[in-house]
């Protein structure tokens, strides 16, 4: 088991803040919830494109629970 380094828990975790330009991600916006940090991201802010948003929405309804990492954490553990 690896436990993530260095992570904080945010003082209001229910706040959804993109993590890349700490604006509020609204119920309208385009967003995905990285799968290890917890933290959402625009997916223009992370370069994600239409495509992939969709597939992964899509998962995510037939409850399958999404895996995405934001870029940081992907570069942290690579391709899984
Ligand atoms: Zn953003
Ligand atoms: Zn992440």
């Amino acid at each position: 088991m690896t436990t993530p380094v260095g992570q904080s828990a945010g003082p209001c975790p229910d706040e959804n803040e993109c993590s890349v330009c700490n604006k509020e991600v609204g119920n309208k916006e385009k967003a995905l919830n990285c799968d290890i940090c917890n933290r959402w991201i625009h997916i223009e802010c992370g370069k994600v494109n239409q495509s992939t948003y969709s597939t992964l929405k899509k998962l995510n309804t037939s409850c399958q629970g999404m895996k995405w990492l934001c870029e940081k954490c992907e570069k942290c553990f690579g391709k899984i």
